[in-house]
């Protein structure tokens, strides 16, 4: 068989990083006693799927995507997201394909972007005239790295099938991959209710969920097989199967991952706004990836009024890396705080070297390897603070409140200096940049 699933022994105890890393969350430590993770989670097998030079499945690592919310025909307003995204860390940007307009802009979007070095792939999102749009538009079909198709929305009868093999016929003309993607809102309503009515006639029949479960993996894997016969390539097709709850798109994608060896885009839709977005992102993606499954995520999160659309992708990279499946920039431990810590110093302190170290990692990553991989604390008191801050590279104890006004700065688990007085902020930044320095100067980078 095929899947390799993640319930092994390995892979029974939380990760490691999960306890202490997430800035604000906790102070704990992980005792001897617990099961330590495996250096790296075992992994479904699945096909690689090339989308320019990013690799999905296939054994590599899982892929950050994210989407824009700009009017595609705005191709300045686009092209400007679409930077902002790539440099956030997005590794795929995939931009709604909804109009003529829209697609008459796609590849002045790519062009705006290689002018400013920007070569993040972008993926068309497509809908109901995709086909139109991919034959209508070959400057745009051509651009593109990837299209999206979402079989529920291709057309109905005869049409579908047609629209949906023109649109294959495409993807095989350009050479690009295709991302099936079935989502529960857009769900094929003529295999739904071929399905509902098949099940209706059984003596035990299924609860109507499990069926429109049931009917999100057949329209994915379907759709997948009419691909081939029409003769896109298998490692040019991607699937996903999104839906909003939680435990439901668990149960879906656990299934879809034993039904087939296709590269898996994971997300779940209409994930939410603020905090609830992030939780129920976090806890069905978590899931999936702790067991194997996904090779790419896209974290569906709605932008408060006026909220920055790169949110999305410091999530995805937070959830990768609190989770021990990749690194990309140094993690903050934080204290919660409590009664000890009465003033609001020690968040501050926290809050900016989180900032500082966010804004410093574009520099950082040009010239150092590994950088990302450096574990911070700021704690808030001595009751965790000196322990805590010898578990990371580099630590600093805040005094609580009665406790004299110092702190001491931890380096490798070891004390190394004890700070006061006014600018425990600046010079705590300098011993962070001096430790990169001294540490990473060795792997700079050709
Ligand atoms: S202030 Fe001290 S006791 Fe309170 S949460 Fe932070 S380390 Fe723990």
């Amino acid at each position: 068989m095929f899947f390799l699933s993640g319930r092994s022994d390995d892979g029974a105890g939380l990760p490691s990083a999960v306890y202490g890393i997430l800035a604000g969350t906790t102070h704990a430590v992980l005792p001897d006693s617990m099961p330590h993770p495996p250096a790296s989670l075992p992994r479904r097998k699945s096909v690689g799927v090339k989308v320019g030079p990013i690799l999905i499945g296939g054994g590599a690592p899982v892929v950050i995507q994210s989407m824009t919310n700009t009017d595609t025909a705005d191709a300045d307003a686009t092209a400007r997201q679409v930077q902002q995204l790539a440099a956030t860390g997005s590794e795929l940007v995939r931009v709604t394909v909804n109009t003529e307009e829209a697609a008459a802009q796609v590849a002045r979007i790519c062009e705006k972007l290689e002018a400013r070095g920007c070569h993040v792939p972008v993926i068309g999102d497509f809908h109901y005239n995709g086909h139109k749009l991919l034959t209508g538009y070959p400057e745009c079909a051509g651009a593109l790295a990837k299209y999206r198709i979402n079989p529920g929305n291709v057309g109905f009868g005869r049409k579908k099938d047609m629209q949906f093999a023109t649109m294959i016929e495409k993807a095989i003309e350009y050479d690009k991959p295709v991302r099936i993607g079935v989502n529960w809102g857009s769900l094929d309503q003529e295999l739904l209710t071929g399905m509902m009515d098949d099940n209706a006639k059984r003596t035990d029949p299924l609860d109507a969920d499990d069926v429109m479960a049931e009917a999100l993996i057949v329209s994915a894997l379907s759709s997948a097989k009419r691909a081939e016969e029409i003769g896109l390539p298998r490692d040019h097709i991607v699937l996903s199967c999104k839906v909003s709850g939680v435990q439901k798109l668990i149960a879906v994608y656990r299934e879809l991952a034993a039904r087939c060896d296709y590269a898996l885009h994971l997300g779940l839709t209409e994930a939410g706004m603020g905090s609830k977005g992030i939780v129920a992102s976090t806890a069905a993606i978590g899931i999936l990836l702790q067991e194997g499954i996904g090779d790419t995520i896209r974290i569906s999160l709605t932008p408060e009024p006026g909220g920055d659309r790169t949110r999305e992708v410091i999530v995805a990279q937070e959830i990768l890396q609190t989770m021990g499946l990749r690194s990309f920039t140094p993690l903050v431990t934080a204290c919660p705080g409590c009664g000890r810590t009465t003033s609001t110093f020690f968040q501050e302190l926290a809050d900016s070297i989180q900032a500082y170290v966010r804004t410093q990692m574009p520099i950082w990553r040009e010239k150092y390897d590994g950088v990302e991989e450096m574990t911070l604390a700021v704690m808030g008191c001595v009751v965790n603070g000196p322990g805590e801050s010898k578990h990371a590279d580099i630590g600093i104890s805040l005094p609580g409140t009665g406790e004299t006004p110092s702190a001491p700065v931890f380096i490798d688990g070891k004390k190394v200096t004890t700070l006061r007085g006014d600018n425990i902020a600046g010079e705590f930044r300098r011993i962070v940049d001096e430790y990169v320095e001294k540490r990473f100067s060795g792997n700079r980078r050709p």
